[in-house]
């Protein structure tokens, strides 16, 4: 009896450790207050990179920024800065990319969203396009690609929880770029097709309600000499006054089969350039200020555009900013081609324009990596950059030039990583010193990307239990 007593209740103990709850509810308990330093756990793919720009807008105490998530699709969050608290992610539209489980590669990456809030406090993003399809019918201005690049409005001011897709822009831009001026107007770049196709803009004075009909200013052509096409990376920015500015780089489109090169279509890019758009008058200007007709083309490009040419190297994502004397600072990644389809690991090269000529940084030591630059006086430039050591660490960091951009030096890490490296967005637009850059972390085995937040006190942080249950 004694004995049948005593299992009954090493019994019931068990019971009771049952229902008090398993190891599994208890980290789970404890996982709800756990404050981590990523502001979500959903970025997907490249989901920020520089070119679709500008991804993070802070407005009136709020940092808001936009990533591409799960099946390509874009997905906006919020940060009050004075109130700490956080909002979203949420989805904001649905890409036609991304959904196709046997297309070859696996994850385009062209549709990441671009941000821009209005005068009236809309938010607008756009995104999915890769140059559109055949079923969308004929691209006037270039080749097709894939997606259908669409444009989505949240429905109230200042609120990122409900979206409405819009038919107003080209369905077959990509690489968005939204630039908004002093009065309201807003100006969204892109290219229009796949790499057989003209940059243009759009403008719209009605705070995106309606869009002008695409404008060309960089053209796409065949050349006479070899078997390939002329295509353009630009990346444009707000300069002085009512200035865009637009740094690029060249683009040879080889045909497939072609004598020149058997390696066919390779992504060789070469070249960097500066030019701008003056919006008030409407003329395009080279930093002489001579006037360019546009669509630009490489021969003129080459004669009055050029910054540096990089014939044997190969170019990649050029960026620019002016001093507040409208002097032009440009950086663009180089590296060697190292055969097959690829070149070799690229570092940032950075040119300043002195009034009369273009020069050099003398560093060579800044490092392999994507970046942004932003010059704050005549004196005063800052480069941020992601980078790999030879370590294997992943670094988010600030290198600063106080001599006008002579010489950089690094000055600040943002954030460090072991075993992992960053994909970063360009400078969040307007932004606030706590919050200037989006950055996803790549982790290895996962196409899944942790999103940072970053400014001078290094990631925003958040508790998990608030984007946790969002879907994968
Ligand atoms: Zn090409």
């Amino acid at each position: 009896m004694i004995k049948k007593i005593i299992i009954l209740s090493i019994c019931f103990c068990f019971f009771l450790v049952g229902c008090n709850g398993s190891k599994k509810v208890t980290s789970e308990e404890k996982n709800k207050d756990i404050m981590v330093d990523y502001f979500a756990d959903n970025g997907f793919g490249n989901t920020v990179a520089i070119v679709q720009h500008p991804s993070g807008v802070y407005h009136k105490g709020i940092t808001y920024v936009a990533y591409q998530g799960p099946l390509e699709d874009p997905y906006v969050v919020s940060y009050n800065h004075k109130t700490k608290e956080w909002k979203g992610p949420f989805k904001a539209g649905i890409s036609e990319m991304g959904k196709d489980p046997n297309r070859k590669k696996k994850i385009d990456n062209h549709g990441k969203p671009a941000l821009l809030i209005d005068n009236e406090g809309y938010i607008h993003i756009t995104f999915g396009g890769h140059g559109g399809m055949r079923k969308h019918g004929e691209n006037p201005l270039g080749n097709h690609g894939y997606g259908k690049n669409l444009h989505a409005v949240s429905k109230k001011p200042l609120d990122i929880s409900s979206w409405e897709t819009l038919d107003n822009v080209s369905l077959f831009g990509t690489y968005s770029q939204f630039v908004k001026m002093d009065n309201g107007d807003i100006y969204f770049f892109y290219r229009h097709g796949a790499h057989r196709s003209d940059w243009v803009y759009q403008k719209s004075t009605d705070n995106g309600k309606t869009f002008g009909e695409p404008v060309s200013f960089l053209k796409h052509k065949r050349r006479t000499d070899i078997e390939a096409e002329d295509s353009w990376y630009p990346w444009v920015s707000r300069g002085n006054g009512g200035d865009i500015i637009v740094a690029f780089d060249y683009h040879i489109c080889r045909d497939k089969n072609n004598p020149q090169d058997t390696r066919g279509h390779i992504p060789e890019r070469h070249n960097l350039y500066y030019m701008l758009f003056d919006t008030k008058t409407g003329e395009w200007k080279n930093v002489k200020n001579e006037l360019l007709e546009i669509p630009l083309t490489k021969e003129m490009a080459d004669e009055k555009t050029l910054v540096k040419k990089i014939p044997d190297d190969w170019t990649f994502q050029a960026i620019t900013d002016v001093d507040p004397n409208g002097n032009p600072h440009v950086g663009v990644l180089v590296g060697p081609d190292i055969g097959a389809k690829r070149s070799g690991p690229k570092r940032m090269q950075h040119f300043r324009w002195n009034g009369k000529e273009w020069l050099q940084s003398k560093n060579t030591n800044l490092p392999r990596g994507n970046g942004d630059i932003e010059v704050t006086s005549a004196k005063e430039v800052s480069i941020y950059l992601e980078s790999e050591t030879n370590n294997d660490v992943g670094e988010i960091a600030r290198w600063d030039s106080f001599d006008g951009g002579d010489t950089f030096k690094k000055n600040k890490v943002f954030l460090q990583r072991e075993n992992s490296g960053f994909v970063i967005s360009a400078l969040i637009d307007n932004p606030h010193p706590d919050a200037r850059i989006i950055v996803g972390e790549k982790e290895k085995g996962s196409d899944f990307r942790k999103m940072y937040l970053l400014g001078d006190n290094g990631p925003i942080k958040r508790v998990k239990k608030n984007f946790g249950k969002i879907k994968k």
